[in-house]
């Protein structure tokens, strides 16, 4: 017997769809729930993507995810952009709301949730490895959250600039850039230490973070945003040397977390979807 098929989410995609370990996650949290939702993935050329765009208006779809290099060209074929997805300058998940479908950044939203967990942002000292993408979305939400002081430290040093003065701009959040050449060391006031670049990414392996380790102090919470493997080398050094340590799986499962609330309303158990996540992953 035939029907019609109604997916719910779709996912904009950049990449090779077979990279994505959003689906099964997502799809996980719709089974736990007991939602006869799908969550759909298509690789979008970027001169389609308005197409694309009207193409989920046209077929209902209630929301979806937007990865690179979809993240900034997206905001022009949407109705509205919300605050924080505004102040970032992209958006990675969309959400209907009425006959508008609405740009949101779930990327710092997970980091900052996952990092509540631990330590709560305001006040806090943070320096910031790298200026992407990730770290925008990251340094934006903890400054909303009230961080006291905000230092990027990146490879190319005009890119970390900019990205301190756009938080400085936009945010009003005290924002200051520092160059990134031979092993850093971390400065004594820090809480809060993000490595927001992309060393370490599978399958890239065991790769080592140019910073003076011996500048870590037990009080710092250390976070990494590499979802897999998630147990990095550097969290590996910073749990021996006795701190708080986050990963980027939880990261991944938070931002998880909070686009299926903005989707269906409803709190996702996030130990269902990094089970799914881990299981993606290949058991890391
Ligand atoms: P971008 O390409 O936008 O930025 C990459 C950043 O990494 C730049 O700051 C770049 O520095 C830096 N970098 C890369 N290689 C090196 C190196 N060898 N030494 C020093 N710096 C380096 O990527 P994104 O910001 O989008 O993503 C970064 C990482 O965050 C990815 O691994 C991604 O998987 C992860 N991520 C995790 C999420 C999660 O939920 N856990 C969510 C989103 C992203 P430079 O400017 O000098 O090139």
């Amino acid at each position: 017997m035939s029907r019609s098929f109604k997916p719910e989410l779709c996912c904009l995609f950049g990449k090779p769809v077979a990279e994505n370990p959003t689906q099964p996650m997502i799809e996980a949290a719709f089974r736990h729930h007991g939602l006869d939702w799908r969550y759909v993935q298509f690789e979008i050329d970027p001169e389609a993507l308005a197409d694309a765009v009207r193409g989920m208006r046209a077929m209902g779809f209630r929301g979806g995810n937007v990865t690179t290099p979809h993240k900034v060209a997206i905001v022009k074929h949407l109705d509205r952009i919300a605050e924080s997805a505004s102040v970032i300058g992209a958006v990675n998940c969309i959400v209907r709301r009425g006959h508008e479908l609405v740009g949101e950044n779930t990327d710092g939203l997970g980091f900052v949730q996952s990092l509540r967990e631990r330590a709560d942002p305001s006040g806090k000292n943070v320096v910031i490895l790298g200026a992407g993408g990730a770290a925008r979305a990251i340094a934006v939400e903890l400054a909303l959250a009230g961080a006291k002081t905000l230092l990027i430290v990146n490879r190319t040093r005009e890119r970390g600039r900019e990205l301190a003065e756009w938080i400085r701009s936009r945010t009003g959040a005290v924002a200051d850039s520092s160059p990134w050449t031979g092993d850093y060391r971390i400065p004594a006031a820090t809480d809060v230490l993000v490595q927001a670049t992309s060393i370490g990414l599978f399958p890239e392996g065991e790769a080592r973070v140019p910073l003076d380790l011996s500048t870590i102090e037990p009080r710092m919470v250390i976070a990494d945003v590499i979802p897999n493997p998630p147990q990095t080398r550097l969290l590996r050094e910073a749990r021996a040397r006795g701190c708080s340590v986050l990963d980027g799986l939880g990261m991944l499962v938070n931002q998880g977390v909070t686009g299926f609330k903005f989707w269906t309303g409803i709190d996702a158990d996030p130990s269902v979807m990094r089970r799914a996540l881990e299981e993606a992953f290949g058991g890391s």
